[in-house]
Parts: C-alpha cells; sequence; structure tokens
C-alpha cells in the first residue's frame, strides 16, 4: 500500500514561547518540521509529503526541505489545524486512492516503523491511528467539580501519524466541514461518518512538543543517542 503524507506546520506555537512558528524551531540543531520530513522520506511505504505551513514561511521551508526526496508540494496553511489539513488534501492528486498520512510536524521523533504500522492497518482498516495508554487517573471535571473518574483501561491519547482511505478522508473532512464541526484530529471526523477506526500501538518518543519542557526532553533525548 502506497501512502502520501501531510505535514501540518502550520500553527503558531504560542505555548512555546519561541518567537518564530513552533515547526521551525530547531531540536538538536534541526528544525522540528525537517525532523519529521526525513522520518516519512525514510519510510519505504511513502511516496510523497506535502508541508503545510504559514504563509509567510513558504520560501524558508521549501529551502529547508531542499534535501526531502519525497516532497511533493510545500502550501500554506489555514487558521485552524483542520484548514491546514484541508490545505494539504487540496495539494494532493485527485485520482490519488491509497493511504493519505496526516501528521503533526510538532511531534519530530516519530519512528519509521510506527508509520509504517499505521499505513498497514490504514491500508487494511481503511482508517487507522496510533495510541498510547494513559498512566495518570482521568476525571471528568465540571468548573473545579469531579463529576466522575473514568475507567483509564477504556481511555487512551491519540497520536499522529493517522492514516486514511483518501476517499474516506475526504468525504470526513467534507461533511465536518458541512456540519461546521471543530476537530481536533482526523479520526473524530471519520468517528462521525459511523466509520470503524483502529488503534495501533503509539509511542512515548513520538510525543507532541508543545512546551519548552517538551523540547528540554527531546533535546536530551537526541543528546543521549548521539544526535546532538
Ligand atoms: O497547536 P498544536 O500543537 O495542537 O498543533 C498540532 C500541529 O498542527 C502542529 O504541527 C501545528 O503546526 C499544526 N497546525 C497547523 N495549522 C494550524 C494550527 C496547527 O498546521 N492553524
Amino acid at each position: 500500500m502506497k501512502a502520501l503524507a501531510i505535514l501540518v506546520a502550520a500553527g503558531r506555537g504560542e505555548r512555546m514561547g519561541a518567537d518564530q512558528p513552533k515547526a521551525f524551531v530547531l531540536v538538536a540543531g534541526q528544525p522540528m518540521l525537517l525532523h519529521a520530513a526525513r522520518a516519512f522520506d525514510a519510510a519505504p511505504s511513502v511516496d510523497g509529503i506535502v508541508a503545510v505551513v504559514p504563509a509567510d514561511r513558504l520560501g524558508a521551508a521549501r529551502e529547508m526541505l531542499v534535501g526531502v526526496r519525497a516532497l511533493r508540494d510545500v502550501v500554506a496553511g489555514g487558521e485552524r489545524r483542520q484548514d491546514s489539513v484541508q490545505r494539504g488534501l487540496e495539494a494532493l492528486p485527485p485520482a490519488f486512492d491509497g493511504v493519505v498520512l496526516v501528521h503533526d510536524a510538532a511531534r519530530p521523533l516519530v519512528e519509521v516503523d510506527l508509520i509504517e504500522a499505521v499505513v498497514r492497518a490504514a491500508g487494511e482498516h481503511d482508517a487507522a491511528l496510533p495510541v498510547i495508554g494513559l498512566v495518570d487517573t482521568v476525571k471528568r471535571l465540571r468548573d473545579d467539580r469531579v463529576v466522575e473518574t473514568l475507567d483509564r483501561s477504556e481511555l487512551g491519547a491519540a497520536q499522529t501519524p493517522q492514516g486514511f482511505r483518501a476517499a474516506l478522508l475526504r468525504r470526513a473532512y467534507d461533511r465536518a466541514y458541512r456540519d461546521e464541526v471543530v476537530l481536533t484530529d482526523e479520526a473524530m471526523a471519520v468517528e462521525r461518518l459511523g466509520e470503524p477506526v483502529v488503534a495501533v500501538p503509539g509511542s512515548a518518543r513520538n510525543r507532541k512538543l508543545t512546551t519548552p519542557e517538551d523540547l528540554a526532553w527531546a533535546e536530551s533525548l537526541l543528546r543521549r543517542e548521539g544526535h546532538a
């Protein structure tokens, strides 16, 4: 099964406190987006990559991604994450009927094995995402009051890349836009159609880097591995 990947990197990343968009922040001397693009470039089933970046970073991103062989396009993102994904979808060949992967560039340490596992599962089941178990007990809250304790064994945290048959993802996105739904991931759009989504084991390394502390964690991990 062949796959095309959309790397969304158009967020401002205000929680990171950096003076540039988060995906352009360096981790071990290399922008997050480049780390992520290299992982997808190294994944055997990935045939093409579309990077979605802030409109004022198109030139900088094209320059940054010059060595990424599978790169097909760099396009400008939108207001919300889902708008950026939509721009990425529009940049894919309309006739493509393989697996579309959507990945947060803010998860720069994604492993090739995880990408391949998602492509396999999406090829077989049409929709797949990586999930990791929760370590904390989770409460449902109303204001500062606990309403209930959720059964942790039934819960998981969704990661990316999320993979879908191209036609299914397009249909799910069209419906979500028509219904004016705010999406926090792609699987949510597919779930709304009543279509099954399969979970594969995610990885701790594939953490989304949101705060300066996350950045320090990634730096120290790469340093221990001799990359920095
Ligand atoms: O803000 P958050 O960390 O949840 O964003 C997840 C990913 O979505 C990041 O890689 C970010 O660059 C991307 N994003 C985007 N366009 C937006 C908002 C977020 O491409 N408008």
